[in-house]
């Protein structure tokens, strides 16, 4: 297997160009027959194939389309119910050797301040965080020497140390640069969530093209980071692509073979899928005017084909997508969101307008945290901070929320419900501590006996006083 894949060896990788488009190609103009096969197969709860997902991607009219939409509801609804996990970026710092030329961070960008957090003013931003009730961050660095897997490992321990009023933030996921076997093993050793690395592209031309310089410009290197962190023995790994760069229908195959390339060789495939689009940035021309855009439309259907063809897997929609759109794609089977987000680096302790427009992209929804949680409760979301699964040691949660009969009922629906009533108490404006509570009773109602003495108690232990409940 290649760890440690040469460059020039390349085109050995899982990743293969030529069958991709034969996937695409033969699979063209699928009857709905066909089509209602594939979606019931996923409603059956089983992992797609590369043949089915390029015949889904192929659909040919708004018919068949509205039935993979359906298809997608259906399955979030049944699997894994109406919560929805929030979470906030935490940056940390932009410098960066690498030359992505859609990144406002790279090397080349003059344009950016350059800033690293000291340990102090990481510690104002996590208790400028904690303060509006996150629970759940995903840190995120440049790639840089002075980044390396020790200085990863500090901030993370800072950050856990950080405790503010009633709060601290309970679970670390990372986004950084990928490591070497031994760098991961000194980042897990902190205890961090998931480590996520996107591919940005799985087509080698343009991967080659878009990252002329630099560690990142080893295509090779790059896809099989995720490979070194489960040998370092970090379980939850999450893919992604940047949408925009290249067909978004080959990257979605792209992730697909990724998926089955990491169930192939560790049994467990990601715990998490994650599709930006790209996001205008400062300095950065190519950002503006993405060589593939992707239109509302389309991002629409990449969501709902990733739900069908990996089940069980978790979906995160950024809040580099605008409200409106981010609403509908919820219903599609997106697990988490990143609400109340600030993307400068240090902008959640300091607010100059300036640091925020040099940030990384432009973020398209900038609603507080408290308003969308409002407007998740609207719609009868339980939105949920929780942390319980992985501090418990159950790693790879979402998988057994999937795979285990149960398993939702008994300890993702009384956890969120305490990380709701929790942030109710301690954080919510009026209208959404209102709202809030009406939907814990609407919630509770639905329970059966034995869990509504269960999560009646969490909540009345939470109302006086407790903190940190969770089963
Ligand atoms: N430097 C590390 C790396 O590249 O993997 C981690 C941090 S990087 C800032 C995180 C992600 O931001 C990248 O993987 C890329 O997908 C995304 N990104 C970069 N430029 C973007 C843009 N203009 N709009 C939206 N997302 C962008
Ligand atoms: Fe650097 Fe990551 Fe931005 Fe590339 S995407 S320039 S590696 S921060």
């Amino acid at each position: 297997m290649y760890v440690f894949i040469k460059e020039k060896d390349t085109q050995k990788t899982f990743i293969d160009e030529k069958k991709i488009k034969e996937n695409l190609s033969s699979n063209l103009n699928p009857d709905s027959e066909k089509i209602r096969n594939i979606l019931q197969k996923s409603l059956d709860k089983q992992r797609l194939d590369p043949d089915e997902v390029a015949t889904l991607l192929n659909a040919k009219d708004e018919k068949q389309w509205e039935e993979i939409f359906e298809a997608a509801r259906t399955l979030k609804e049944k699997v894994y119910g109406n919560r929805i996990v929030l979470f906030a970026p935490l940056y940390i710092g932009n410098d960066c050797i690498n030359d992505c030329e859609y990144c406002g961070f790279r090397i080349s960008n003059k344009e950016v301040v350059r800033k690293t957090l000291s340990f102090e003013k990481l510690k104002e931003e996590v208790k400028a965080l904690v303060s509006k009730g996150h629970k759940r961050l995903i840190v995120v660095y440049g790639e840089h020497p002075k980044y390396s897997p020790e200085f990863i490992a500090k901030t993370i321990d800072i950050i856990y140390n950080t405790k503010h009023g009633n709060g601290e933030i309970r679970r670390v996921n990372v986004n950084a640069a990928p490591q070497t076997v031994e760098g991961y093993k000194i980042i897990k050793e902190v205890g961090i969530g998931t480590y996520q690395i996107f591919q940005e592209t799985y087509h080698y031309p343009t991967y080659k093209k878009l990252h002329p310089r630099g560690p990142k410009s080893n295509f090779a290197w790059r896809l099989y980071g995720l490979d070194r962190a489960m040998l370092a023995g970090i379980d939850d790994v999450g893919i992604g692509a940047l949408f925009g760069l290249y067909d978004w229908k080959f990257e979605v195959m792209g992730l697909i073979y990724h998926t089955l390339h990491l169930e192939e060789r560790f049994g467990v495939g990601p715990h998490t899928i994650s599709f930006p689009r790209i996001e205008p940035a400062v300095g950065t021309p190519i950002a503006e005017r993405p060589p593939y855009q992707v239109s509302d439309e389309d991002f629409k259907k990449l969501v709902a084909v990733l739900r069908l063809a990996v089940p069980y897997t978790g979906l995160i929609l950024t809040a580099r997508e605008p409200a409106d759109l981010r609403r509908e794609v919820l219903k599609l089977g997106v697990s988490q969101i990143d609400a109340g987000s600030s993307i400068g680096v240090g902008s959640y302790s300091e607010t100059d307008p300036e640091v925020i427009r040099k940030s990384q992209f432009i973020l398209g929804d900038t609603r507080t945290l408290d308003e969308v949680i409002y407007e998740l409760l609207k719609e009868e979301y339980i939105p949920s901070f929780c942390t319980a699964c992985y501090r418990a040691g159950r790693t790879g949660e979402h998988f057994m929320e999937f795979a285990i009969p149960g398993f939702v009922k008994r300890f993702c629906t009384p956890n969120a419900l305490f990380t709701l009533n929790e942030y109710l108490n301690d954080y919510a404006s009026e209208k959404t501590y209102k709202e809030g509570k009406k939907v814990l009773q609407k919630e509770i109602e639905k329970l059966d006996e034995k869990q509504k003495k269960i999560v009646l108690d969490g909540l009345e232990r939470i109302n006086k006083g407790d903190r940190d409940v969770r089963l």
